[in-house]
């Protein structure tokens, strides 16, 4: 019976030292990972061990080198800014293990045939979300659409170039005076992501569009989902609505949304059951 015990203590205590040493091996990651000591609590409160496993692989393989400071943080994800080694910026989306709006998106996923095996869990969430990202920016930026270059994924996290200067993003089209040809620079771009890349937004609005330089750059992929999605159309009518809308709110003259999608439409072949949809209607 003592002997029991004994054999079952010393496993306990080796596993408690080796704890120890790996929460000393995570804070010097964090520290490898944030140099300031505020954000650094703020990220640790935030982010799960996995996720800070997974910055520090990103750093190791030099898709970065270190985070300067958080950018944004939503519900889903926080945004930070961060520096590779050759001095150029990069963002860095972090989509969060624990927040629970995901549910609600889920119609954003299902159907999409890109995405076939859906996790549940929060974590699985949270990396089809980033993966999800990336795989739309991959397909934009490769038709070349104007979005963030999309540079590295891995687990929840996704790296991609950064839209501004020394850390401050480029102002959202809510924060800018619009012109016409920046209408029409979107009004382009929506047609590049769904013609050439066979993408639809399906989040579009002023708050997912910048303007750098007198470009219209369209970010926040995460909800983008293929053609061939069963909502594709009706996502695609909203993202139309609402990029008029905004544009007519500041005195833009639009494209009548009827033209601007038949437009769209053009030479596009829709998938079959929805073909099959149209062709009942007439
Ligand atoms: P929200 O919930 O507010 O929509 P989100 O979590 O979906 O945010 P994004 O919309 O992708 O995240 O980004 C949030 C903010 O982070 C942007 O408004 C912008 O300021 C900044 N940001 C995102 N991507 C980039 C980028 N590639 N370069 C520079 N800044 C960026
Ligand atoms: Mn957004």
């Amino acid at each position: 019976m003592v002997k029991h015990l004994r054999e079952r203590d010393e496993p306990g205590e080796v596993s408690l030292q080796k704890f120890h040493k790996q929460a000393e091996e995570i804070d010097k990651r964090d520290r490898v990972i944030l140099k300031n000591e505020e954000e650094r609590e703020v990220f640790e409160e935030v982010f799960d061990r996995r996720t800070r496993m997974v910055l520090y692989d990103l750093a190791n393989s030099d898709e970065f080198s270190y985070l300067n400071g958080v950018i944004s943080s939503g519900k889903e994800a926080r945004v930070y800014w961060g520096m590779r080694s050759d001095g150029t910026d990069v963002a860095v989306k972090i989509y969060l293990v624990a927040s629970s709006d995901y549910k609600k998106r889920m119609q954003y996923v299902v159907g999409d045939p890109r995405f076939t095996k859906i996790r549940k869990d929060s974590r699985g969430v949270a990396e089809l979300w980033a993966r999800k990202e990336f795989t739309n920016l991959k397909q934009c930026s490769d038709v070349g659409a104007p979005v963030p270059r999309p540079l590295a994924f891995l687990g929840n996290v996704v790296v991609m170039q950064f839209i501004g200067i020394k850390g401050l993003p480029a102002p959202t089209l809510v924060d800018r005076e619009v012109t016409k040809a920046d209408y029409l620079q979107a009004v382009k771009a929506l047609k590049q992501i769904y013609q050439k890349a066979q993408i639809v937004h399906a989040d579009l609005s002023e708050y997912n569009m910048m303007k750098y330089e007198d470009r219209i750059i369209l970010f926040d992929f995460g909800s983008a989902v293929s053609i061939q999605h069963p909502l594709a159309q009706e996502f695609l009518s909203r993202d139309v609505d609402n990029l008029n809308h905004f544009f007519e709110k500041r005195g833009i003259r639009i494209i009548e949304k009827e033209k601007l999608l038949a437009s769209l439409n053009r030479g596009v072949t829709l998938p079959e059951s929805r073909r099959m949809l149209e062709s009942e209607e007439d």
